[in-house]
């Protein structure tokens, strides 16, 4: 590694925003095989074909045949070093699905062209939003019967409020997909033929300059009005305005078909960011600068039974790791050397000897990381950026089965609240522990590690989806808990309203005005 500016430079590091079945696992997989990452496609991961991916650690992601965790794949495509972070969907959808987002500098949104926008997708893009990372849009399964691609425009504009730019627009759908029109390189690109008619290129005016079979069909013609009007009505493309996430350049395909993923990745290698600098308690931190510093974004407990390890995930933001270096850690004041850490791959787990910012490398965790601590080397020790809480959604009272293992029960519950998937609260009344997440997979999570970590069996009682906000104010009249809306203290002993829903939310607001309220993930 001579030159670490080359080496940053060259940096893509992405996660892939989508509501399941959008195509996020077809997608991912075709853009490993292009950078020869894998060699067989079904080997991302494994939950249709039976088949496990590496990705699968823990003995309930294995039960499931699903990812908790947010892996981590890299590949090289031309000069470009590529680095994929998984964002968990579904029932395993949780802060960690959020987290990472702290950790990339730009997502790629999958949309299936035949549903539009869906709510997951929505949820994590308000994330990219609140962060300004860029997003690169994919509208998928082309192949299929899909929405008019103006009403997926104005879907974006609309549900989103993020500007569009086409890239390229489909000729046609579903069994009369023909191709796409690349606006961008200004040519066609056509669906389902030999390679070597695969493209057709331009004119100056955007058009096929003499006969062509693309023209029998009114398809054509009909593509070209719809560019006209795009080139005379829609934005215009701006690389600035990308960069800070508020024109989002779309892209139309199938990735089952791997009809327009080369396409769209070489384009997003042209305009995606490589690292970008982050602020710290001493301002700015230069991805180019010499000293190394990083962050940890995710810890996974358990990920290889058999040794009861846990992984930091770390993203590097400067400098470069190298294994054996010692780091400091602010928190906690202590040097540490960093002698395991481990790459993530697609279908292998292997040493890594040397990354740079932009790279996320998973490190051996005695128990001494927190999630959102900052690791450095240099002399100037600072610490990142706070990483944004986000705001429980699900809700469950728990206790301990035996009345005898308190202990256990109090130290298993601190230690995993600790990790961050779950946050814990306590009802001011009664003093009842909740546990709140993102996802309803936590709580099996949860269960299991208290079972086999902490030998402690618990009782959890459903109380099903909250609107959680926060009380400005330190006190507030405790007789203004409800079953409705339910007053609960966090574990920094802040107030909080558990409300039953948005009509109790709003109902309360109006009865009881002087008690403000907010919701954390509205103020980051
Ligand atoms: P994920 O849940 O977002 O990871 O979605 P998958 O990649 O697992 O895809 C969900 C389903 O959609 C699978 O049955 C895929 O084969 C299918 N699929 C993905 N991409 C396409 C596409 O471009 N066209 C069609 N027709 N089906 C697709």
């Amino acid at each position: 590694m001579s030159n670490l500016k080359e080496e940053v430079l060259s940096r893509r590091t992405f996660a892939i925003i989508s509501h399941p079945d959008a195509g996020k696992t077809t997608l991912t997989e075709k853009l490993l095989l292009f950078g020869g990452a894998i060699r067989d496609a079904g080997t991302v991961k494994g939950k249709k074909t039976g088949k496990y991916a590496t990705s699968d650690w823990m003995e309930i992601e294995k039960q499931r045949g699903i990812s908790v965790t947010s892996s981590v794949m890299q590949f090289d495509y031309n000069d470009a070093r590529v680095n994929i972070l998984d964002t968990p969907g579904h029932q395993d959808f949780s802060e960690d699905t959020y987290r990472t987002l702290t950790a990339v500098d730009s997502a790629v949104m999958i949309i299936d062209a035949a549903k539009g926008i869906e709510e997951q997708t929505l949820k994590l893009f308000k994330v990219c939003r609140m962060r300004g990372i860029p997003i690169f849009t994919f509208m998928n399964k082309l192949d299929r019967q899909a929405k008019a691609p103006l009403e997926l425009l104005a879907e974006l504009e609309e549900v989103m409020g993020i500007e569009s730019y086409p890239m390229n627009w489909p000729i046609g759908m579903g069994k009369e997909f023909l191709g796409i029109y690349d606006r961008f390189n200004n040519r066609i690109e056509q669906f389902r033929v030999d390679e070597d008619e695969r493209f057709v290129t331009l004119n100056d005016d955007g058009e096929i300059d003499g006969a062509h079979t693309l023209k029998d069909s009114g398809l054509y013609d009909q593509t070209l009005d719809e560019i006209m009007l795009l080139n005379e009505a829609g934005n215009e493309f701006s690389r600035e305005r990308i960069a800070k996430g508020e024109l989002t350049p779309v892209f139309f395909g199938s990735a089952l078909t791997n009809f327009g993923v080369q396409t769209f990745l070489e384009s997003y290698l042209q305009f995606a960011p490589p690292p970008q600098p982050r602020n710290s308690t001493n301002g700015e931190i230069d991805p180019l600068s010499e000293e190394f510093s990083g962050f940890i974004f995710k810890i996974q407990a358990n990920m290889n039974p058999a040794h009861r390890d846990r992984i930091a995930f770390l993203r590097i933001c400067s400098g470069k790791f190298e294994r054996g270096m010692s780091v400091n850690v602010p928190r906690v004041g202590k040097q540490i050397k960093l002698a395991q850490s481990t790459q993530f791959m697609a279908d292998d787990r292997s040493t890594v000897n040397e990354a740079v910012s932009g790279d996320i490398i998973g490190i051996y965790d005695p128990g001494t990381y927190q999630i959102g601590d900052t690791l450095t080397s240099g002399k100037n020790q600072f610490q990142f950026e706070r990483l944004p809480q986000f705001t429980p959604e699900l809700f469950v009272r728990v206790t301990a089965k035996n009345v005898m293992k308190q202990k256990h029960f109090h130290k298993g519950i601190q230690q995993l609240v600790q990790e961050g998937a779950i946050q814990l609260f306590k009802t001011v009344k009664t003093d009842d522990y909740l546990l709140g997440a993102v996802g309803q997979l936590q709580y099996e999570v949860f269960e299991h590690r208290m079972k086999n970590e902490y030998n402690t069996e618990v009782l959890m009682e459903r109380l099903g989806s909250k609107i959680a906000r926060w009380v400005e104010d330190e006190e507030v009249n405790e007789n203004l808990s409800s079953a409705r809306s339910l007053l609960v203290n966090d574990r920094y002993e802040k107030k909080v309203f558990l409300f039953e829903n948005d009509f109790a939310l709003r109902w309360f607001n109006d009865k009881n005005p002087d008690v403000k309220l907010y919701n954390p993930m509205d103020q980051q």
